[in-house]
């Protein structure tokens, strides 16, 4: 295998897929193990630490769900040709329980090592890639500080100018949530195209999928901690609190409706914000009062 083989096995990763349903294990489990890698040389890893490290991650930044796998992603990386174990384990035998009672090591297998370390650039290209392909911009930082990664992630050009353009149009320059539209010169500073459905997961670059957010809104809104109804009201989740600035950037605004786009026909369409509720929201909702 060479570096090319590597990139494309990264991007080919085998994931569970039911809909659009998202499944962040195996890229969170290669950045910790990336991380691992970078920071101690190790590239054995235990299942027992992996487990509670990699539910954590689920935790904070995969959809919300009655329970957590770490097991799965750990097992089943070694389908993709990057990851080997310790010992095989059969697919009736991939439950908590049974790899951590029979020891479980797994990690990058000695070609993908190899390949690691000749090339010094190489851990970083593949950190890289995997965030983009699997999560939003605005929460990269947040993923490589959670799972230690250190490297300076590369701001890619708006990988569709056109869709920046037509969102900030729609929304008249400004967050649809608190109206900041700082300007220096004649450039907007801070004000961003957020994709409603992400378009890592297939979430089109059209007006009805995308609102103009302030950068701190953009990050609140994709780390799920508010979300929209389908009738524009924004709902912030239960579980957010905070002692300074809670109240003026986020309870001020909840059970409220978002500011309209300035046509009726770019209204987030309800399939969007549907999906942001059930894969992305952090909730429950808090208690509305009125
Ligand atoms: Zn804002």
């Amino acid at each position: 295998m060479d570096e090319k083989t590597l990139k494309h096995k990264i991007e080919n990763l085998s994931i569970w897929t039911k809909g659009d349903q998202r499944a962040p294990h195996k890229p969170l489990l290669l950045l910790y193990a990336l991380a691992r890698y970078q920071r101690d040389k190790i590239h054995n890893l235990s299942y027992l630490e992996v487990k509670d490290k990699l539910k954590k991650l689920l935790i904070e930044f995969g959809p919300q769900r009655r329970s957590y796998h770490p097991e799965q992603p750990f097992v089943r990386l070694t389908n993709d040709g990057i990851w080997s174990l310790n010992k095989s384990i059969e697919p009736k035998n991939i439950r908590n329980n049974y790899l951590m009672k029979n020891d479980l090591v797994g990690g990058f297998n000695p070609v993908v090592i190899q390949l690691l370390n000749r090339n010094p650039k190489l851990l970083e290209e593949l950190a890289d890639k995997i965030l983009h392909e699997h999560f939003p911009q605005s929460i990269h930082e947040d993923i490589l500080m959670a799972v230690g990664l250190e490297v300076g992630v590369k701001k890619r050009k708006t990988r569709d100018p056109m869709f920046r353009d037509k969102i900030l149009r729609a929304y008249e320059y400004s967050c649809a949530v608190c109206g900041f539209n700082v300007r220096l010169g004649n450039h907007l500073v801070g004000i961003e195209a957020a994709h409603i459905k992400w378009f890592q997961l297939g979430g089109p670059d059209i007006e009805e999928n995308g609102i103009a957010l302030c950068s701190l809104h953009h990050k609140l809104f994709d780390r799920g901690v508010f979300t929209l109804t389908n009738k524009r009201q924004l709902i912030v989740a239960e579980d957010a609190h905070g002692t300074h600035g809670f109240d003026e950037w986020l309870m001020r605004y909840h059970g409220n409706p978002i500011r309209e786009p300035v046509n009726p026909i770019y209204q987030p369409q309800e399939t969007f914000l549907n999906w942001h509720v059930r894969e992305v929201f952090k909730g429950p909702a808090r208690y509305q009062t009125h």
